[in-house]
């Protein structure tokens, strides 16, 4: 029987979890957890998935702002705005909401955010404080996508260590942090890209396979061994013959789920994870100021 990694129950446990360490917060501070948003421009995807953290966090019991700036917004502008809210200390949460307009370099603002408020993961002293964790460190560092799918391995007690792990994808925010979480848990752990050779062979000799490409369909039940773990980041929005809206990932489900030993539906996957994370960050910031 293939397990069907759903985050519906790690989310409802994750809401009892939260909401009860926010109000410990909230009784100890005088305030509740706070989280604040800076949303450049008038990207309409952005404004929805700023819509959700806000809910999420309305319902877990964490402040959210949204401190929103023009399009026409400067470099300057914005780094001035995330030095302001470094010096709040009502802040323990920032995160800037990606992609930033053209004329913005986003890697530099990111790198602004104080390390203490990092909440996303994304600045260089947290990444490299990911490399850095003394092997099967329980510490909770990193980007929110990989972090919450450490998170799902544990909640459906899916073996890591001594495993093989395939990532297909390497960028800064999935697949290399994804690599270093995997490898402090005793993985050993191949990093697969665009330009890896035979991506098909190294698939087949995977346990974990961890799908983080934006690419629909790359992985097909061919590629995978019997048994293995199937994790799909992949978030591919299309119209179907049909004219219907759909939201698939990087593999062919339900090919693959006749094949793998566990995999992660998309939507309902690995998705509303990353959100969760982020507030678990948010109030563990928080947390770290009571006396
Ligand atoms: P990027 O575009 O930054 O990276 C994609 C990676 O996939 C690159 O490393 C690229 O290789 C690799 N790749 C592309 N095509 C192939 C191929 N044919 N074979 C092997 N590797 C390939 O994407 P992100 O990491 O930001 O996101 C990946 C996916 O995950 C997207 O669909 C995104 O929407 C989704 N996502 C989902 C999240 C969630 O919460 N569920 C959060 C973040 C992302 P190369 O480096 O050589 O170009």
């Amino acid at each position: 029987m293939t397990v069907i990694m759903k985050a519906k129950p790690i989310v409802a446990a994750l809401t009892d979890e939260l909401s009860t360490s926010a109000a410990h917060v909230t009784a100890a501070l005088g305030r509740k957890p706070g989280l604040t948003v800076v949303l450049v421009g008038d990207d309409p995807a952005s404004a929805i998935y700023v819509r959700n953290k806000q809910k999420r966090a309305d319902q877990i019991g964490v402040h959210s702002d949204t401190l929103r700036m023009p399009a026409t917004s400067t470099q300057e502008d914005v780094v001035t705005a995330v030095q302001k809210l470094n010096a709040d200390p009502t802040v323990d949460g920032i995160i800037v909401q990606l992609p930033l307009p053209q004329q913005i370099d986003a890697d530099a603002i990111i790198n602004t955010i104080a390390v203490d408020k990092d909440v996303d993961g994304f600045t260089l002293s947290t990444t490299g404080r990911l490399w850095n964790l003394p092997k099967n460190s329980p510490e909770h560092v990193g980007p929110c996508t990989p972090l919450g799918i450490m998170a799902m391995l544990d909640y459906y007690q899916l073996p890591v260590a001594g495993k093989h792990a395939v990532i297909v994808g390497r960028s800064n925010i999935v697949g290399k942090p994804m690599a270093a979480m995997l490898l402090n848990k005793g993985a050993t752990v191949t990093i697969a890209h665009s330009q890896t050779t035979d991506l098909h062979s190294l698939l087949l000799t995977a346990d974990i396979i961890v799908a983080a490409t934006g690419r629909r369909g790359l992985i097909t039940a061919s590629d995978v061994k019997p048994g293995a773990t199937v994790i799909d980041v992949g978030m591919n929005r299309f119209v179907d013959e049909n004219g219907k809206k759909r939201l698939v990932g990087d593999v062919d489900y339900p090919a693959v789920a006749e094949v793998a030993g566990a995999i992660t539906p998309v939507p309902g996957g690995v998705g509303p994870m990353t959100v969760n994370m982020l507030l678990k960050q948010t109030i563990a910031k928080a947390a770290s100021k009571i006396q």
